[in-house]
């Protein structure tokens, strides 16, 4: 049995389907991500594993253990929200021990504990420190620790970054799956960020209203979205009708699909045997930094092309191009 074992999850308030039958399951020591665009049931999934939810119907199993009529205090679960709500009174030492002086833990080896915490979450120094006094990445940091020094079986994370800006979110996220990988700890993140989620996890279950619409490794979700639902969430994708598709590479299509999802990227400028070519005219090129993102036209037909930037600049407006596509890039879609 899977660590985190949740069968035909259901949650209804006042006649409303919150999920409607939620299944999975989660390995120990692996890193999880629930993502799904705002109100589509995540946090409720979160609520019902801590206890803190009841679930209508179904069965939440951790460690072997069925969860029913266990309550959330005993079932070892940890959970870091996107408010810190740290102990504004107490240094961070004092409120990264409080859990274990809580649970009557010896002195010594609170001191012990708490000492290598903090190391972990790179934040000896600022042992003595009160949390007004820590910028939001810290607060953070601390309260990871606080969950973490009470070694719970498994870490529930509900939107912990979303509060803070680009640059240390993405520190954060590193130093999260590190510490994850460091600690071999289980943890369930929540989030509505594709980037994230591809960023930190083992695997990813993608959610829309109360169901699970696609789940897998991160690489699996972003190369085979399995709906339009989800290509268009998790990336940038074109979404060509069949009829267009064929008109464009001037080509009968093997896959019955309707629809078909390729991605920006996938489009290129280089011929192989396979490829798909597509002669089409620069609508419009900008520069995003480190990409050029292009808007290609051909028999009235639009769609977006980004390439790395190599120094070379942005395509030329008005010329027509050679594009080429990998047929293993076109990906047939429910
Ligand atoms: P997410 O975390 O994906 O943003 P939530 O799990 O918080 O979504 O909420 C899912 C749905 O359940 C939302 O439509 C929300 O309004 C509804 N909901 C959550 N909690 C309650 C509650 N206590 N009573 C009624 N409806 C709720």
């Amino acid at each position: 049995m899977s660590y985190v074992l949740l069968q035909d999850i259901k949650k209804i308030y006042h006649e409303t389907t919150v999920l409607s039958g939620i299944d999975m399951e989660v390995n120990k020591g692996e890193f999880v991500t629930l993502l799904g665009p705002s109100g589509c049931g995540k946090s409720t999934i979160l609520r019902i594993l801590a206890g803190l939810t009841e679930a209508t119907s179904g069965s939440v199993y951790i460690d072997g253990k069925d969860m029913r009529n266990v309550a959330p205090m005993i079932r070892e679960i940890g959970m870091v929200f996107q408010s810190y709500a740290l102990f504004p009174n107490m240094t961070v030492e004092d409120n990264v021990a409080f859990g274990l002086k809580m649970k009557k833990v010896p002195q010594s080896e609170v001191k012990e504990r708490v000492d290598h915490i903090l190391d972990v979450v790179h934040l000896t120094e600022k042992k003595a420190a009160y949390p007004n006094h820590l910028s939001g990445g810290q607060q953070q940091r601390v309260a990871l620790a606080r969950s973490l020094v009470v070694r719970p079986k498994v870490l529930l994370l509900d939107e912990p970054l979303s509060a803070l800006d680009a640059q240390i979110r993405k520190r954060l996220q590193t130093d999260l799956r590190n510490i994850q990988r460091e600690m071999e700890m289980t943890m369930i993140l929540v989030t509505h960020d594709q980037e994230e989620a591809m960023a930190v996890s083992d695997h990813i279950f993608v959610m829309k209203t109360g169901e699970i619409a696609q789940r897998g490794t991160p690489i699996d979700i972003y190369t085979r979205p399995k709906s339009e639902f989800i290509a268009r969430f998790i990336g940038n994708y074109n979404i060509i009708l069949r009829e267009q598709l064929e008109k464009l590479i001037g080509r009968h299509l093997g896959d019955d699909s309707g629809k078909f999802a390729i991605r920006p990227e996938a489009i290129h400028f280089s011929q192989t045997p396979s490829s798909y070519h597509i002669r089409a005219e620069a609508i419009d090129s900008t520069m995003h930094g480190n990409v050029i993102r292009t808007i290609f036209e051909a028999e009235r037909i639009r769609f977006l092309c980004e390439r790395l930037h190599h120094g070379t600049g942005t395509l030329q407006k008005g010329k027509i191009y050679d594009c080429f596509i990998e047929p293993e890039d076109v990906v047939g879609l429910k």
